[in-house]
């Protein structure tokens, strides 16, 4: 039976789980608990809902009808994606492979708010350690997050990088031998990045930061794989299909109309198309 892995348990994900599970796709939905629809309080302008529906009820009826049909949905974080002849799915403790892979983890988090950072992008500054590592050979680097996902970006960068820090901004240090947890003020170097300055006065040198706060959103998990980005939003085709062959992006993370019913279609359109190409 053919697999498929939908990273993402909103509107999105489930729509497009709804048509995999019937064209006999073996189905695997992982959610973090965090779609856009928990913080809506009420949304009174989707399909079906006379008085109203509070997100967190249409996100819970979402789940519940997906695994009725026969969806497995794991609550979990998903922290890397890779691809081996198969698209692979990294949890914390675990390793799931599919035939065709849907990122349809909403909206990315916007860039932290630290002096100069912007600037930085593409001089020092990274968001996909993967992509990146290369260009940090035997020289010190921080990550910048406080999760699961900080953490499997800095083993990533550990197999290349002399030192690899973790820089938590205030915030408690994920589980990780070499954490500094002090609130970061400014990013600053020449024409790359050199040093990071702290809100106490202290620094750090290193050449390069890689972001990697909360856990990894749409954008960094499509990058990975090659996909084209355009913005914060992941391109794809009329399809919902990325670059890559079955690789599909479905809501959010695709730009376009930030609503409950573009992502409903989406994920429609996508799982349709699934069920075609794997059969
Ligand atoms: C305050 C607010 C009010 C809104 N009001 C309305 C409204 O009235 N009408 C309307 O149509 N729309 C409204 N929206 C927008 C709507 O909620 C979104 O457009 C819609 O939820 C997008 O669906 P999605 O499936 O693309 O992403 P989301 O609903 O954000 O779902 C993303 C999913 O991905 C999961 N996820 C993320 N990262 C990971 C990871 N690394 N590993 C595993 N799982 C992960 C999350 O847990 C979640 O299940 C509102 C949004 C907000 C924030």
């Amino acid at each position: 039976m053919k697999k498929v892995i939908i990273i993402g348990g909103g509107p999105a994900g489930i729509s497009a789980s709804l048509y995999t599970v019937r064209g006999n796709v073996e189905t695997t939905i992982f959610t973090q608990g965090g779609s856009a629809l928990i913080k809506a309080e009420k949304i009174e302008n989707y399909y079906g809902f006379p008085d109203g529906v509070s997100g967190q009820e249409l996100y819970q009826r979402g789940i519940e009808s997906a695994k009725k049909l026969g969806a497995k949905v794991i609550e979990k974080e998903v922290i890397g994606v890779g691809y081996d002849g198969s698209f692979v799915v990294n949890t914390e403790d675990d390793i799931y492979k599919a035939d065709a892979l849907v990122i349809a983890n909403g909206a990315n988090r916007t860039t932290p708010r630290i002096k100069n950072i912007k600037s930085y992008e593409g001089r020092g500054v990274s968001y996909c350690a993967v992509c990146d590592a290369f260009f940090y050979r035997n020289k010190s680097v921080c990550v910048i997050g406080d999760g699961e996902y900080a953490v499997h970006e800095a083993k990533i960068l550990e197999k290349v990088a002399d030192n690899v820090v973790i820089l938590s901004d205030g915030k408690k240090g994920p589980d990780y031998e070499n954490v500094i947890d002090k609130k970061i003020a400014s990013i600053e170097g020449d024409e790359v990045v050199e040093r990071v300055i702290f809100e106490d006065g202290s620094s750090i040198e290193t050449s390069g930061i890689f972001v990697a706060i909360g856990v990894a959103g749409g954008v960094d998990l499509a990058r990975k794989l090659g996909a084209i980005i355009n913005g914060n939003y992941i391109s794809v085709d009329e399809n919902m299909m990325t670059n890559v062959p079955n690789l599909y992006a479905i809501g959010d993370c695709t730009g376009g109309l930030l609503q409950v019913s573009k992502a409903v279609y989406d994920g429609a359109k996508a799982g349709i198309e699934i069920v075609k190409r794997l059969k």
